[in-house]
């Protein structure tokens, strides 16, 4: 593993350049790291959302079943905060890879749909989507915000909604973790970015990818749980690296 310099000018390896060059297949898993410099806060991070709040007092069913309108009305407040933030270069960055790799697929832990926001057409959300939400019974999901006294509002069929977020504890949404794999384990370069990668099972796959045989690339700050195994670490925020490393990618490439 080799670490590169920290912020300002970002220096690529060679090695990293030729490979972004030849990928064909690209992944890059994001986390909360990269909405951090929209104004979002990570959860794990000293001033993130967990240090002031307990995510089992709040992201779990039993804390929906026994405190619905606490955890309807905490997520209200993080809706409103979200309405007020934009993307950021990083995210859209990761929209102009989209269009440089012959294919390249996003994979998010990310609920706040600033990928989308940012252009990003190919993105696999493994934690659900903080704007839409789904009936805690019969699992319909609501694509648009409501309008309701009831708090939380109830579905036609009577039950409670919920935001359609994965809580502690829940499995995944069907397919996508599958997709997730397929495509991790399928790539010629994998980037790992904005996540303290702790989280399974998101944090498998730059492990799928690496015994793969894809060049491993990770963006944060500071080294993560996954740094002894991934090809590269660059240290750095993703709103300022990701944008050099596409302007590198075009000087590379313009140098055929
Ligand atoms: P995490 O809070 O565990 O880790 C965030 C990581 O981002 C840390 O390693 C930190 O060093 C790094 N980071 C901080 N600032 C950065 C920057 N400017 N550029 C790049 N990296 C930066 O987050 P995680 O790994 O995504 O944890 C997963 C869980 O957090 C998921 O369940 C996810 O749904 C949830 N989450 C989502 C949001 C969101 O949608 N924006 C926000 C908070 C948490
Ligand atoms: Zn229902």
């Amino acid at each position: 593993m080799q670490a590169v310099s920290t912020s300002g000018i970002q220096t690529f390896s060679p090695l990293f350049l030729s490979r972004m060059k030849s990928a064909k297949r690209v992944v890059a898993l994001t986390g909360a790291g990269v909405s951090a410099e929209s104004g979002i806060s990570t959860f794990r991070d000293p001033q993130g959302l967990w240090a002031n709040f307990k995510p089992e007092e709040l992201a779990t069913p039993e804390a929906f079943r026994k405190n619905p309108k606490m955890v309807w009305e905490w997520y209200a407040w993080r809706r409103e905060k979200i309405k007020e933030i934009k993307p950021n270069p990083g995210h859209y960055a990761l929209a102009e890879m989209e269009k440089i790799f012959p294919k390249f697929t996003l994979i998010t832990q990310n609920v706040d749909g600033l990928h989308h926001q940012a252009g990003s057409q190919h993105v696999l959300e493994l934690h659900g989507n903080l704007c839409r939400n789904k009936c805690f019974e019969c699992e319909k999901v609501f694509s648009e915000a409501i309008e309701s006294e009831q708090v939380p509002p109830r579905c036609d069929c009577g039950g409670l909604l919920r935001p359609d977020v994965v809580w502690f504890g829940e499995l995944l949404p069907e397919g996508v973790m599958d997709k997730s794999y397929e495509l991790s384990q399928n790539c010629d370069l994998f980037f790992s970015i904005g996540t303290s990668a702790v989280v399974q099972p998101a944090a498998s796959l730059p492990m799928y990818a690496k015994r793969s045989g894809a060049y491993v690339v990770e963006i944060n700050p500071q080294p993560t749980e996954i740094s002894y195994l991934v090809d590269e670490t660059i240290l750095g925020k993703s709103g300022e690296v990701l944008p050099q490393l596409l302007f590198a990618l075009a000087q590379h490439h313009s140098q055929d």
